[in-house]
């Protein structure tokens, strides 16, 4: 049977979603054509302020726009781009688009990084390329970055990280609560910022343990100096519970769902009509 045939390309990623080897080389040859032919998209997730509720910055995630049709989120696409290594390209294409795209709006840009960019040596540099090539100034970009970057190769990942901050890009540790990032490990990388898990968010919010565990991480980032942003904040009850725990930042459908550049950019028009004189829209204060 075709791999090329139409009926078979649908059944693709159901969820007896095959993940044999010719199925996922398959899949990485589609993925290859994809960059090709621009069938990538960025869409953008605002984070908003967890008093004021102002807009502070949005996060860039990739969507892909398939031929058939279909659109394809990251969390299938992506394990097989890093795994092929067409992650290194794809992922200089999404920086390149979302500093483009966000070039015009006052707020922070934050890029999902994985682990194999973090492995190229050639990334802080090219990093620095679509810096200087868009114009984006790199103190309102952050990266990403989960803690499986780092345990794979820490000592890679502390001289790539190093790098970066030396451009003037923050650095975030996303997906925290889910793993085993330790405190001397949070000394180590010294991150701008930490992103709490959305099982910890949900969790937190009907269970006395992770409730525990989230309010210990808050004030150990906060001993840290570190920001907080809570991840897939979807109800008003695990709002309030992660806003009293101390969270700067909320990013969830009960606020905004990633849209694309040009919903970002009216909401931000529409946020600063009748916006006092205190502050700027969407501007971050330090
Ligand atoms: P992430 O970085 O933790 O991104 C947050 C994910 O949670 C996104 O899923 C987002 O759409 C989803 N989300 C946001 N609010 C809510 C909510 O209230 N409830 C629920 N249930 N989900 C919410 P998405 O877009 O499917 O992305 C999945 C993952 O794929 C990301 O997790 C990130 O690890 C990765 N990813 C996305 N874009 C990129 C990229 O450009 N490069 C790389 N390397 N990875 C990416
Ligand atoms: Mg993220
Ligand atoms: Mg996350
Ligand atoms: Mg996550």
């Amino acid at each position: 049977v075709s791999k090329r045939d139409g009926k078979m390309r649908c059944t693709w990623f159901k969820p007896e979603f095959d993940h044999s080897l010719a199925a996922l080389r398959d899949l990485d040859n589609e993925l290859r054509a994809g960059l090709l032919n621009n069938e990538f998209l960025v869409h953008y997730q605002p984070l908003v302020d967890a008093r004021t509720h102002e807009i502070v910055g949005v996060e860039a995630l990739l969507r892909w726009a398939r031929p058939d049709g279909s659109e394809l989120g990251p969390g299938v696409f992506v394990p097989v781009a890093e795994e092929s290594g067409l992650i290194n390209p794809i992922g200089l294409w999404v920086l390149r688009r979302a500093c483009t795209d966000a070039l015009a709006w006052n707020i922070k840009l934050s890029v999902n990084i994985s682990a194999a960019q973090l492995r190229n040596p050639e990334f802080p540099f090219q990093l620095g390329q679509i810096l200087e090539e868009t114009g984006f100034p790199a103190e309102r970009l952050e990266l990403e970055i989960t803690e499986t970057c780092l345990v794979l190769d820490p000592i890679v990942a502390e001289r790539t990280l190093d790098l970066v901050r030396g451009l003037g890009v923050d650095v975030v540790l996303d997906d925290f609560g889910t793993g085993y990032a330790s405190i001397g490990f949070l000394r180590q990388f010294r991150f701008e910022k930490l992103k709490l898990d959305r099982s910890l968010v949900v969790d937190s919010a009907s269970d006395e343990s992770s409730r525990a565990m989230m309010l210990s991480s808050i004030s150990m980032a906060r001993a840290l100096a570190m920001r907080v942003t809570a991840e897939g904040v979807e109800t008003a009850d695990q709002a309030a519970m992660v806003r009293s725990a101390g969270c700067d930042h909320l990013q969830g459908w009960l606020y905004f769902s990633p849209m694309p550049s040009s919903d970002i950019a009216r909401h931000l028009n529409q946020s600063s009509t009748g916006n006092d004189t205190r502050k700027q829209p969407g501007r971050i204060t330090a």
